[in-house]
């Protein structure tokens, strides 16, 4: 399967510098749940601004 980046990173939210992460959403995916942690996309803007990805921070948005 050929790797979509170009095409993830059109829709990525993510607002953090220089991640070399950014569009490869397996990696992104990976890096933040080996920390107990979810990607930007899933996260209000106002909220992934924050760059607090932990799932605490994830209830707290969803829950406003
Ligand atoms: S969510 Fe995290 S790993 Fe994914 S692109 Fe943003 S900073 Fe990088």
């Amino acid at each position: 399967m050929e790797c979509k980046k170009q095409e993830n990173l059109k829709g990525c939210p993510c607002t953090y510098p220089d991640c070399p992460r950014k569009g490869t959403c397996c990696d992104c995916i990976k890096h933040h749940w080996q920390n107990k942690e979810l990607p930007a996309c899933f996260f209000s803007k106002e909220a992934e601004k924050t760059y607090d990805r932990s799932i605490e921070k994830f209830i707290e948005d969803q829950g406003k």
